[in-house]
């Protein structure tokens, strides 16, 4: 059968997640200047969006505690270039700011276990804690992105309802957000799962156009199921230099969908994504030979970027 290419979008916007949800995931504890040199290698190999860090409490997320360090050390780019940190409430918006900010993204729940085990509280007391937050950064003149978690299921509660998902989304788009992040956290979703949630999020309104996926590749779907949201209308893609990132609530070493093997089956797709994918693989390859990260990706391992003196 010929490839539909009508089906797919003439280009994708990689949202690039590596220095901070991969980063929050892995052992090693990277120096301030290397987490800047990673932004920095990011930007150069073409990706238009870095999210840099988390304006969490310092001792609550140890490997993000420099956040406000590595902001500062990005000052001179965060006006020109699409730079996003996470804030968790009020005092991480005010901290964002105060570091030159542009974006700032919050991360809501879409299951109570989850939002009592992450947020300390009931997702419906997360967002009202995200409603005056997401105001003062609009206020501030920011953009604001949101994310929910669990969306497909949650190891506590098992499969999650997409009208339970909807739910969160019709309330943060209420609240101003310009972007949704559907999080598969556990990456437990299959290609029809997603298919359901997007046919619900539309039911209620929301423009695939306003949507990303972020899908995580624990049980090995992660490019299955970014391909049927392409076809879906999706062109909006969260993704991990290297794959960096476990997985918080499964044994597997496998977290983030990896950006090398996102952009090489983009880039086979004919699809654009003004990424440079050699350059993708020379990051990883400084990941894993200079700093000693675990590469995850399965193109850069193909490529050599896990051996040293490759
Ligand atoms: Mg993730």
């Amino acid at each position: 059968m010929a490839l539909n290419r009508e089906s797919f979008p003439k280009s994708v916007t990689i949202y690039e997640v590596g220095p901070r949800d991969g980063l929050q995931n892995e052992s090693i504890i990277l120096k301030t200047s290397d987490k800047i040199e990673l932004v920095n290698l990011l930007l150069k190999a073409g990706l238009p969006a870095v999210e840099i860090g988390s304006f969490v409490r310092p001792d609550l997320i140890p490997a993000l505690a420099d956040s406000n360090e590595v902001a500062v050390g990005l000052k001179p780019l965060l006006k020109s270039n699409r730079l996003v940190a996470l804030v968790p409430n009020m005092k991480g918006l005010d901290r964002a700011l105060e570091a030159g900010v542009r974006e700032v993204a919050v991360i809501a729940s879409a299951t109570e276990s989850f939002a009592r085990a992450n947020l300390n509280n009931s997702v419906q007391g997360s967002l009202e804690i995200f409603r005056p937050v997401i105001e003062q950064a609009l206020l501030a003149g920011l953009n604001v992105r949101g994310y929910i978690s669990m969306c497909y299921g949650d190891p506590w509660e098992g499969k999650v309802a997409p009208d339970k998902v909807t739910q969160v989304a019709e309330r943060l788009f209420e609240y101003g957000i310009s972007e949704l992040s559907l999080g598969d956290t556990i990456g437990v979703a299959t290609p029809g799962d997603v298919i359901s949630l997007l046919d619900s999020l539309e039911s209620v309104g929301i423009a695939r156009n306003k949507l990303a996926v972020h899908f995580h590749d624990t049980y090995g779907q992660a490019l299955s199921n970014t391909l049927v949201s392409l076809q879906e209308g999706i062109s909006i893609v969260d993704a991990s230099i290297g794959g960096l990132g476990g997985c918080p609530f499964a044994k597997s070493a496998t977290g983030n969908l990896s950006t090398e093997d996102l952009v090489w089956q983009l880039h086979g797709l004919g699809i654009q994504t003004g990424v440079n994918f050699e350059g993708l693989i020379e990051i990883s390859k400084w990941l894993s030979q200079v700093v000693g990260l675990k590469i995850k990706s399965k193109t850069a391992i193909a490529l050599g970027a896990d051996k040293v003196n490759s």
